[in-house]
């Protein structure tokens, strides 16, 4: 059964879109966490420099 866990969203950390885990187009771990992002261009950009988009976004998980 799916769940409502299923419909999460998280937010993309480089252009702040809302993403869904299943729709997602590119992932990441980052220190043990996964991101989720709209395009693999974010994800790039993300990668190159992640702190530059966490340092808005410092507490982990929910919102
Ligand atoms: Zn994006």
């Amino acid at each position: 059964m799916k769940h409502k866990d299923d419909e999460r969203t998280f937010k993309d950390p480089v252009c702040g879109m809302e993403v869904s885990h299943l729709s997602a187009i590119a992932t990441t771990d980052h220190e043990g966490k996964t991101y989720y992002f709209c395009s693999d261009g974010c994800r790039d950009a993300f990668v190159a420099e992640p702190g530059k988009y966490l340092k808005h976004h410092r507490q982990h998980g929910l919102e």
